[in-house]
């Protein structure tokens, strides 16, 4: 039998980032809805936690589920010069914008990246989802910091130590991943403003830092090496290095 093919980020193997995706989701669910929900005068910031809580997981599970494999080769109607590029491990001919990812087999349509907590590629089909579910995280990790900040300002003088411990928990976990989730838009501005995927961006990097290297490496051995040599050939082992 050929190779693996992964469809979705539910076909097995489940990567482990996914796993504490799940289960960091899971403590919030379970802590607020036990500790927090037992005091009615909560119940606003309650109802805005559940709403933003459900889109995010609308939004992961619809992630997850995506198949955004390249169909370039069974569309029938797809325009002839759309279809340029050629796969030499799916052995089918797939569209120019295309790259084969290592870890799922298969090639993506405009593909911007492999996302290891869905377990799944980020391309054409499903990008602009993606970018919804990294925004309305933000807004979900900002209103649980409200929320455990309002908890926490309640009950630090009643002493009442199971809802202290449970919103100091959330409020610093909710912090790392409010800031890392900001930066990751950031990123994507940047690259939206820029034109490119987050793959064409990584690739660009690694192959500015190779090419930095061989300038150095040349500069020590004295050897009459052009740089323009360099830029010229393409990377392929830092582009397999990154799918593998
Ligand atoms: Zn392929
Ligand atoms: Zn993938």
């Amino acid at each position: 039998m050929g190779i693996k093919v992964k469809r979705n980020g539910f076909t097995l193997p489940l990567h482990v980032y996914q796993l504490i995706s799940w289960v960091l989701t899971l403590f919030d669910l379970t802590s607020i809805s036990i500790v927090f929900l037992r005091h009615r005068q909560f119940l606003p910031l309650s109802i805005i936690y559940y709403f933003l809580q459900a889109l995010v997981i609308f939004l992961a599970g619809y992630l997850t589920a995506s198949d955004p494999t390249d169909l370039s080769k069974s569309s029938q109607n797809n325009p002839e010069d759309s279809i340029i590029n050629y796969c030499s491990i799916c052995t089918l001919n797939v569209s120019s914008t295309s790259k084969h990812c290592g870890q799922c087999n298969r090639c993506v349509e405009n593909f911007d990246h492999h996302c290891k907590l869905l377990n799944n590629c980020v391309g054409k089909t499903n990008y602009k989802f993606f970018v919804g579910l990294i925004v309305m995280y933000l807004f979900l990790n900002a209103e649980i910091i409200l929320f455990s900040s309002a908890v926490f300002s309640e009950f630090y003088d009643k002493k009442k130590y199971g809802e202290i411990v449970i919103s100091v928990i959330l409020i610093a976990k909710c912090m790392i991943l409010f800031m890392a989730d900001g930066a990751l838009i950031g990123l994507h501005v940047f690259l939206r403003w820029n034109n490119m995927t987050t793959y064409e961006y990584i690739i660009q990097k690694r192959n500015k830092a190779a090419e930095r290297e061989k300038s150095l490496k040349t500069k020590e051995n004295g050897s009459p090496q052009s740089k323009d040599v360099n830029k010229t050939v393409p990377n392929t082992t830092v582009i397999n290095e990154f799918f593998n």
